[in-house]
């Protein structure tokens, strides 16, 4: 009975299924914010079109829109106008307890500080994740040190975000985006407070999550090293995509 499936539901079971194949499309999204009477327009009608499957940098100074971009897409914001389309699905649709569900189960977010809890081990910032999804204890168990393995910190799983290295940090932080298997990464400046040394670890990393996750990523920096890692490179300016390579 078609007419009584809730919008809820069917939104859980599209997911991931897209007819022209991207992952994540805008069309003519505008995102301005009030500031009293001023108004500061952040997104000024972008348009892009993400493949799955690719790593994407979306490249330009403090200020373009980066950050309001990734939001918009992680529906963490809403766009002023145009469309914001994920796996095939305009988020504008969506209510606010949709949006938290269906980011839950669909995109991880990586941030410049890590954001991990000080308190908890490697192990329990990433496990909670699951809790919060609510997935059973064994399988939450299993994923989490799979996670944590895929990015490399196996003997470190007890360890607490304060007795690691920023790079280290930022790990457990991939794996707790890891955790809920989702089919795209957004990542905000996440070298950004690494060494190059370690930065061009940390987008290794990405580069083999990518390839061996069957991931899509989408990472917001300024960092030049991103060049040789990445599928595809955005160049927003003053709110607008100016480039694409
Ligand atoms: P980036 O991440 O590339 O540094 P942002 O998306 O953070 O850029 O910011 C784009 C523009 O929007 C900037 O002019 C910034 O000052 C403005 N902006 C961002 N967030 C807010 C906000 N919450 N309120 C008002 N203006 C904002
Ligand atoms: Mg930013």
């Amino acid at each position: 009975m078609a007419e009584t499936v809730s919008t809820e539901n069917l939104v859980m079971e599209d997911i991931g299924v897209n007819t022209d194949g991207y992952v994540v499309e805008t069309e003519e999204l505008w995102r301005v914010y009030k500031m009293g009477s001023r108004e500061v327009p952040a997104l000024r009608g972008v348009n892009l079109h993400i493949s799955a499957g690719r790593f994407v940098a979306l490249k330009g100074r403090s200020g373009s829109g980066k950050t309001t971009l990734l939001n918009c897409i992680g529906g963490l914001d809403h766009p002023t106008s145009g469309v914001v389309r994920v796996f095939g699905r305009d988020l504008t649709e969506l209510s606010e307890r949709q949006l938290t569900q269906w980011r839950r189960k669909k995109v991880g977010f990586v941030f410049q500080s890590f954001g991990l809890l000080p308190t908890l081990s490697a192990y329990e910032n990433v496990e909670l994740m699951l809790r919060i999804a609510g997935v059973p204890g064994k399988e939450r168990h299993d994923r989490t040190l799979y996670c944590l393995d895929l990015v490399g910190l196996s003997k470190w799983v007890h360890h607490r975000p304060y007795e690691m290295s920023g790079g280290q940090q930022q790990r457990v932080a991939i794996a707790r985006a890891l955790a809920n298997n989702p089919s795209l990464i957004l990542a905000d400046e996440a070298t950004g407070e690494l060494d190059s040394v370690t930065a061009r670890e940390i987008l290794s990393l990405f580069r083999r999550i990518v390839d061996e996750e069957h991931v899509t990523l989408l990472m917001a920096t300024h960092d030049p090293l991103v060049d040789e890692y990445v599928d595809q490179i955005l160049q927003l300016r003053d709110g607008q995509i100016v480039q694409e390579q």
